[in-house]
């Protein structure tokens, strides 16, 4: 699994991204590889390796992150047409990049379990 240090230079701007959007809890980016026409991350700021990390003091992060993500499908325009809210964990799960993220993905019809 790739580290996530990448994510965390996305988050402060060090390396570029196409942020759409970005507010103290979470930051949202276009993803590099897309696999639908409309393919975002929706990242915690704060450094959480998986939802293995999930705990009672930091699930309130999965909410927000939730929440962002239908805003965003919501402005995308896939909203009515629908979209996949997607969590990979660790080797099983298809996680590549060790830093908790949401994938949204919509514009199409998805044919694919990811
Ligand atoms: P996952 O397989 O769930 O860990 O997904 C990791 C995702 O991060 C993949 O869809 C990658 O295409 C994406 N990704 C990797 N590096 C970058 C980057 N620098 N900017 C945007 N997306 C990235």
């Amino acid at each position: 699994m790739e580290d996530g240090v990448i994510f965390k230079k996305i988050i402060n701007n060090k390396i570029s991204a196409n942020i759409v959007y970005q507010d103290h809890k979470v930051t949202a980016f276009t993803d590099i590889k897309p696999k639908a026409p409309v393919h975002i991350l929706i990242v915690p700021n704060c450094f959480i390796a998986s939802s293995n990390e999930i705990n009672k003091n930091n699930k309130y992060i999965l909410a927000h992150m939730f929440y962002i993500a239908v805003k965003i499908a919501k402005k995308e325009k896939i909203s009515q047409t629908g979209y996949k809210i997607i969590i990979n964990c660790n080797k099983n799960g298809g996680q590549e990049i060790n830093y908790l993220h949401m994938h949204l993905l919509g514009g199409e019809k998805l044919k694919f379990l990811y």
